[in-house]
C-alpha cells in the first residue's frame, strides 16, 4: 500500500497541512519515496532556499547547486547504476521535483531540471555506449551542464519548422543557425540540438547533434532577461559555420523529431509535479497570511480554501497520470490534462495570495515578500514552457479524437 507524501509546508513558524490528501493513501508513493522524500527537503530548505534571494538578483545560481546535488546522487535519480546514477524509478524523480519547489526558486529549480530532465534523457535513450560516457557519466557527476536547444526565434510550438541548418560534409556536418530561450544556455558544456539535416525538414529531416563549449563558430549570443525563473541562465545560441563531429549525432539521422516527442510526456509530467510543490508552498504561505490578518478573515479563509482546492485537484490528476505513466501505459491524456490544470492552478494561486496580502504588508520581512513576490513572477512559465495551454488543448482534442 502506497503512504500519503509528506504533506506538511514548514513555512514560517507554523507547519500546515498542505494537502487535501495528507491522511489518505496514494499510490504510488511508498515508505522509501516518503524517506527520500525528507531527505530532499531538509536539503532543499537548508542548502537551496536561504540563497534563493542572492541567485535571483544575480540572475545565476551557483555551480555549487549541482555539485552538491551530485554529491547525494541526486543528479542522477533515474539513471541506471553502472553510470553513477541511483537506478529509481519515474515516482522518485516525481517526489524529487516537487521537493526542489521548497527552494522557491523556480530558475534554480529549472536549471537543475533542464540538466537533469530534458538534456541528459536523449544521451540516456538515444545515445551510444561512447556517447554515454562522454556527456552522461560525467552530467550525473556534475561535472558537464547540459541543455536543451529546440527552440528557435521562429520556431516554438511548431518544432517541425526548425531552420537551423546541419549540412552533411567530410567527417561530420556544418551548422549555422539560431537558439533562443535555452536554459542553462550561458552555462551549458554541452547543448542536445535539434537541426534540420533533411531537405524537407520536418518530420523525417531533424536530427539531434550534441553541440559543445569551446566548437568554433558556436557562440552565446545573449544572456536573455525574463519577468521569472530570473535565477536561470536563459539564453540566445548563435552557430556560424560550427563543425561538429559525426560521432555527436545523436540516435539516427534524420529522426530527431521522433527523438524530440519521446521525452515530452515526462517533461510535461514533471512540470506538473513541479507545480504541485509551488502549491504546497504557497498553501503555507497563505495559510500564514489569515492568521496574522486582523480584519477580512472570512474572505481570506475562502481564497485559502480555493488554494487547497486547486492544489487537490491538480494533485488528482498528476498521480493518476503518474501511476499510468510509471506503469509504462499511455499517458499522453491523462499528462496533458495534468499540465494544463497544474500549470494554469499553480499561477492563480500565486495570483490569490498578492490578491491576499494586505496594505500593512510592506511591512513584513522582505524575505517573504520576495518570495511571494518570486513566485508570481515564475509560475506565469508554466502555461507557456513544455508546450503552450493552446498546444495542450490541440493535443487534448485530437486525444478526444475531435
Ligand atoms: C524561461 C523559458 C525557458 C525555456 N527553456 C527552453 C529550453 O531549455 N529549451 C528549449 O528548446 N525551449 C525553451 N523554452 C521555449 C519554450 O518551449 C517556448 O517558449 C514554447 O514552446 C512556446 O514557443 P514560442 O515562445 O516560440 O511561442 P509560439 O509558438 O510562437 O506561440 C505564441 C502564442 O501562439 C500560440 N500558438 C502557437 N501555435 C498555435 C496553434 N497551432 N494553435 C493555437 N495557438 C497557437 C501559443 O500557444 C502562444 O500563446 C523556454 C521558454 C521560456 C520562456
Amino acid at each position: 500500500m502506497g503512504h500519503a507524501p509528506q504533506a506538511t509546508t514548514p513555512v514560517g513558524s507554523r507547519t500546515v497541512s498542505a494537502t487535501a490528501t495528507a491522511t489518505a493513501p496514494l499510490p504510488p508513493f511508498t515508505p522509501e519515496h516518503d524517506a527520500f522524500r525528507a531527505e530532499v527537503r531538509e536539503f532543499v530548505l537548508t542548502e537551496l532556499r536561504p540563497r534563493a534571494a542572492e541567485w535571483e538578483a544575480a540572475g545565476w545560481f551557483d555551480h555549487e547547486a549541482f555539485e552538491k546535488l551530485a554529491a547525494r546522487g541526486w543528479l542522477g535519480i533515474k539513471f541506471p547504476v553502472e553510470y553513477g546514477g541511483l537506478g529509481g524509478d519515474y515516482v522518485m524523480d516525481a517526489a524529487f521535483v516537487e521537493e526542489l519547489a521548497n527552494c522557491g526558486s523556480g530558475g534554480t529549480a529549472a536549471g537543475l531540471g533542464a540538466h537533469v530532465s530534458i538534456a541528459m534523457p536523449p544521451i540516456w535513450k538515444f545515445g551510444t555506449e561512447p556517447q554515454k560516457q562522454r556527456w552522461l557519466v560525467p552530467g550525473i557527476r556534475g561535472e558537464k551542464i547540459g541543455a536543451l536547444g529546440i527552440t528557435e526565434p521562429g520556431a516554438g510550438s511548431d518544432v517541425a519548422s526548425i531552420r537551423t541548418n546541419a549540412q552533411r560534409v567530410d567527417g561530420g556536418y556544418l551548422v549555422n543557425g539560431a537558439k533562443t530561450f535555452i536554459t542553462n544556455g550561458v552555462r551549458a558544456d554541452f547543448v542536445v540540438t535539434a537541426v534540420k539535416t533533411g531537405e524537407q525538414g520536418g518530420h523525417q529531416g531533424l536530427s539531434f547533434l550534441v553541440i559543445e563549449k569551446g566548437m568554433e563558430g558556436y557562440s552565446v549570443a545573449k544572456k536573455l532577461e525574463k519577468l521569472g525563473w530570473r535565477a536561470s541562465d536563459t539564453a540566445e545560441l548563435a552557430f556560424e559555420d560550427v563543425f561538429v563531429p559525426a560521432e555527436n549525432l545523436l540516435g539516427e539521422e534524420d529522426r530527431g523529431f521522433y527523438l524530440i516527442m519521446a521525452n515530452f510526456q515526462w517533461e510535461r509530467l514533471l512540470m506538473a509535479h513541479g507545480a504541485i510543490g509551488s502549491m504546497r508552498l504557497m498553501l503555507g504561505q497563505a495559510v500564514e497570511l489569515v492568521g496574522e490578518r486582523t480584519g477580512f478573515r472570512q474572505a481570506a479563509r475562502h481564497a485559502v480554501a480555493e488554494i487547497a482546492l486547486k492544489l487537490a485537484a491538480s494533485e488528482s490528476l498528476t498521480y493518476h497520470a503518474l501511476r499510468i505513466f510509471g506503469a509504462g501505459g499511455d499517458a499522453i491524456r491523462e499528462v496533458t490534462m495534468a499540465k494544463l490544470v497544474s500549470q494554469r492552478n499553480a499561477y492563480e494561486v500565486a495570483e490569490s495570495i498578492l490578491q491576499l496580502l494586505p496594505g500593512g504588508a510592506g511591512e513584513w520581512d522582505e524575505r517573504r515578500l520576495a518570495e511571494i513576490d518570486r513566485a508570481a513572477r515564475d509560475t506565469r512559465l508554466g502555461p507557456i514552457g513544455g508546450g503552450t495551454d493552446e498546444i495542450m488543448r490541440e493535443i487534448l482534442g485530437k486525444q478526444l479524437g475531435l
